[in-house]
């Protein structure tokens, strides 16, 4: 009998038992026996009526969860756990069916999450999710699918084994006895006419009535209503250009944008600033206050933006509490004032218990700091992060990525070696230069001056300047040879870095009056290797210059050190350090000779042609000097 049936029923008896009552015919006893039945009918219907309440409501929890914007899986695993958890069955879980270039399989898109299901998979030692299930090879159940009707069976050993045939048989029976697990009910699923996959639910009872086997179907349908309605979902987000929540474009737009005002931008080479903007401590306005008023926050950053935007602006919800602002035809300048203008404004919000706001950003321009549009927006959130560290609530310019990647690396690799102790470097001078390197605001002149100081200690000769002439070198050098700007930046922080290794050698060997002993000039052959392996190896951001450095005593025709490579083996990078450190140590005073002029030690370059460097690099390295350095 249908749930609805039994309702009508017992609304007639109830009836019945009215109208005996009140037409006074019949006992009072005979009234009592009928009301002891009636109340145990009621016991009965009251019991009915709470399940069937319960299943109602949990169709009700569907629909929410439906009609949330939640991704599908977490949509289907609520559903197999209510499933589960309100209405009583032991387990349950839902399978797609699948296909790829090894055979169809089932995959276990959702399921209830307890005790048991763990257990049972604990067993493969892999995420549920992960397996790949067999389809059993059962009749009843292809047929069910073919009807698209539930199946009910208390054969579990046979369908545990058919979706897992590893399985062993014995085993399974024992785990399913203990579970208490009596039947299993089979429901297909069908989306948009298609064959989706299956419910499964596994059940206490050798067999369920049918009024509960209508209400699996009816539960099915609505697995089938979630699945259908987040493929629409999907497909409407897709389409989407606004973020539902602030009504700010969304990233898909602003990706595409983007995309088009750069190529504007270049035709008509006319600049364009992108603002980055991220709430401030969000998380704590989270905590304190709950989500809503989180969300309370980022809808207030959404509205000062689109009030501080012109028509032209392009204002975006990136995600989360990360905005993105593209201003077209304006430069980095006009970019900081309406950056500035719009964190005052943020600044003046005032909200409900959360009070003030405030949001940290970063401008960069198009066209001025970079021509790339994802190095562009690498660096203006660079700067984002930049105004973080500062203290929150400020704006700040981005460095130009092509001018600055390099040195900050340089930087950094100094400030390591120096606050690690790598080289032994009196603690006030290392103290000094840290302090000096942390100061420093990407500065060529001041990186320099901690390089000679740094060369210095080791080579009394060195003068002051004497790195940068180097690097300016290096990188002419480099253009002639068609280096890439990568390779360029290596050289140049090689040059930098490349007789470090000289402050590891014995105190006063370098400028020792008497003849080098053999002993004495093997340890300065060392130089090199000991500045690559032992200094800069623990650097992990300079692992590709350590080569660089380690072969830059090598000649090109095979005499160097220390692997006595040749010729092109050498890296061209390796070549040019080669010959620049010859060329300004011939310049300097030694204890065994003067000072050689720079028409003399251009000659003794020359002379060395086919020696130490090729013939191209002499000559291109002699233009330079001549020409370039005037
Ligand atoms: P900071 O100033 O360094 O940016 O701190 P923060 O707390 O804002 O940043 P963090 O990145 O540590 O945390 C961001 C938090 O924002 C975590 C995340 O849960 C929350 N969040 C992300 N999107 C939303 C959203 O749409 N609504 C709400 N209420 N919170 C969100
Ligand atoms: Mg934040």
């Amino acid at each position: 009998m249908g749930f609805f049936d039994s309702i009508k029923k017992f609304k007639n008896q109830l009836e019945q038992v009215e109208s005996s009552v009140y037409s006074g015919s019949g006992s009072l006893l005979e009234v009592y026996e009928r009301n002891a039945k009636l109340e145990a009918e009621i016991a009965v219907r009251t019991k009915e009526l709470d399940r069937a309440n319960k299943q109602m409501l949990t169709l009700q929890h569907i629909w929410d969860m439906m009609n949330s914007s939640k991704p599908l899986s977490s949509v289907l695993n609520a559903i197999v756990n209510s499933l589960q958890g309100e209405l009583g069955y032991l387990y349950s879980f839902i399978v797609k069916q699948k296909a790829d270039n090894d055979g169809n399989y089932l995959q276990v898109v959702a399921s209830s999450r307890d005790d048991l299901g763990m257990k049972f998979f604990e067993y493969f030692k892999c995420e549920v999710t992960d397996y790949r299930m067999h389809f059993p090879e059962m009749e009843e159940l292809k047929n069910a699918i073919s009807t698209n009707t539930i199946y009910q069976s208390a054969e579990l050993v046979k369908l545990v084994c058919g979706f897992l045939p590893e399985l062993d048989e014995a085993k399974t029976k024992a785990f399913l006895d203990k579970a208490k697990m009596k039947s299993y009910i089979f429901v297909p699923l069908v989306s948009k006419q298609t064959h989706f996959g299956s419910l499964v639910v596994f059940s206490s009872r050798d067999t369920l009535s049918n009024s509960e086997l209508n209400f699996l179907s009816l539960f099915a349908k609505q697995i089938e209503l979630a699945i259908t309605i987040a493929d629409l979902f999907q497909a409407v987000k897709e389409q989407a250009v606004t973020d539902g929540m602030t009504g700010l474009y969304n990233r898909r737009y602003f990706e595409e944008f983007i995309k088009k005002e750069a190529i504007r931008s270049e035709r008509q080479n006319q600049k364009f600033t992108v603002i980055g903007l991220d709430l401030d401590h969000l998380k704590q306005i989270n905590d304190m206050y709950g989500h809503n008023y989180g969300d309370i926050a980022i809808k207030a950053i959404a509205e000062v933006l689109k009030n501080n935007a012109r028509s032209i602006d392009v204002a975006a919800r990136m995600g989360g509490e990360e905005f993105n602002l593209i201003l077209p035809g304006v430069d980095s300048a006009g970019g900081c004032i309406a950056a500035e203008r719009i964190r005052k404004a943020i600044e003046a919000v005032k909200l409900e218990k959360i009070g003030h706001i405030t949001a940290s950003l970063g401008v960069a321009t198009y066209l001025e700091h970079s021509d790339d549009i994802d190095e562009l927006l690498e660096i203006t959130d660079h700067a984002m992060y930049e105004s973080k560290r500062n203290g929150r609530n400020r704006v700040t310019i981005a460095k130009p990525a092509r001018q600055t990647s390099w040195q900050e690396i340089a930087i950094n690799t100094f400030v390591d070696i120096l606050s690690k102790h790598r080289i032994p470097v009196d603690e006030s001078t290392s103290n000094m230069l840290v302090q000096k390197l942390q100061e420093m605001n990407i500065n060529n002149e001041k990186l320099y001056q901690v390089a000679d100081a740094l060369v210095s200690t080791y080579n009394p000769e060195h003068i002051e300047g004497g790195v940068k002439q180097k690097v300016q070198i290096a990188s002419l050098l480099a253009k002639r040879f068609e280096l890439s700007k990568e390779s360029i930046d290596r050289l140049k922080i090689a040059v930098l870095l490349y007789d470090i290794g000289n402050t590891m050698l014995p105190k006063g060997l370098l400028r020792k009056k008497e003849p080098l002993s053999e002993e004495d000039k093997l340890s300065i052959k060392q130089h090199p290797l000991i500045a690559a392996r032992e200094i800069l190896k623990p650097i992990s951001n300079i692992v590709d210059i350590i080569p660089i450095i380690e072969k830059h005593h090598e000649n090109w025709n095979g005499t160097g050190y220390p692997a006595n490579i040749s010729g092109e083996e050498i890296p061209i990078e390796s070549q040019i350090i080669l010959i620049i450190d010859s060329y300004f140590a011939l310049m300097e005073n030694r204890p065994y000779r003067d000072a050689l002029s720079r028409e003399d030690a251009l000659k003794t370059i020359e002379s060395e042609i086919n020696n130490k460097w090729s013939e191209k690099l002499a000559k291109e390295f002699i233009a330079i000097v001549q020409n370039d350095l005037g």
